[in-house]
């Protein structure tokens, strides 16, 4: 958890111009109709195809989670509380009876206690990163596709988080979440997402505020559509100008629940 978590509710917003300057060559129409994106707050982010919703880090604390969407698919990045609300994803496997989770063995740890359901704990909750720095897993959940590894949370009392970086596969649109990472130049290289072909990524805005950040993203990651996260409220307009001198296309969330469409 960084220090400076907010409590914003931000949103996706990928202007029609960020859209013209990708290149056509790579450009991947979406399989099954719209995706649309929404981010919820922090570092949290709604993304829907059709009747298919995925939400990543859902966490009351951040936003009003009533005015989400019932999850299909549930996915945590790290333990911290600005990512993680063990009672929400509960409530969310709860009331929904298709919904699954999918995340790190630490998380699972945690929903176990809140949710209390052996059945549903069987069935619908999935730990596949664990212990291990360089574990990962490649699954399919209800149709969407997902690639998920360990990235580093730093070192220090920071080392043992399990934080992931997990790709999204839906509607043959691939979007990267990283939550919390502080990987530096070896593992973003040992990783090397840019093979993924990426869609959308959406990025801690630590890495888009700073040079070498800058480097490692057009270097290792480069995805058609980068979308900042992570924010403080307080600091939106100083974190905004710092982005947009470095990454003008990137996609900057100002406001509470608005949507982006892509199709
Ligand atoms: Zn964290």
């Amino acid at each position: 958890m960084r220090l400076r978590w907010s409590v914003v509710v931000v949103t996706a917003v990928a202007a029609v111009g960020v859209r013209a300057q990708m290149p056509t060559t790579t450009s991947v129409p979406a399989a099954g109709g719209p995706i649309v994106i929404t981010a919820l707050g922090h570092a949290s982010v709604q993304i829907e195809q059709g009747a298919k919703v995925v939400i990543v880090d859902p966490v009351s604390a951040q936003t009003d989670l009533s005015r989400a969407k019932r999850a299909d698919l549930i996915l945590v990045t790290d333990i911290h509380p600005d990512h993680f609300d063990p009672a929400a994803v509960a409530r969310y496997l709860k009331h929904n009876f298709r919904a699954e989770l999918v995340s790190s063995e630490q998380v699972v740890e945690q929903v176990a206690e809140a949710l209390n359901d052996e059945v549903i704990l069987r069935n619908r909750v999935h730990a596949v990163v664990g212990s291990s720095p360089e574990s990962s897993a490649s699954l399919t959940v209800g149709g969407i596709g997902l690639h998920i590894r360990r990235i580093s949370h730093g070192s220090g009392r920071h080392a043992e988080i399990q934080n992931l970086a997990q790709v999204v596969t839906l509607g043959g649109w691939k979007i990267l979440h990283i939550g919390d990472s502080d990987a530096g130049e070896a593992e973003f290289k040992r990783l090397d997402f840019k093979k993924e072909k990426l869609d959308v990524a959406f990025i801690p805005f630590w890495y888009l505020t700073d040079d070498k950040g800058v480097t490692l993203v057009k270097r290792y990651v480069r995805p058609r559509i980068v979308v900042a996260m992570h924010i403080p409220p307080g600091e939106l307009e100083q974190r905004t100008a710092e982005i947009r001198a470095r990454f003008p296309d990137a996609v900057i969330f100002t406001q509470p629940f608005e949507t982006k469409t892509f199709q």
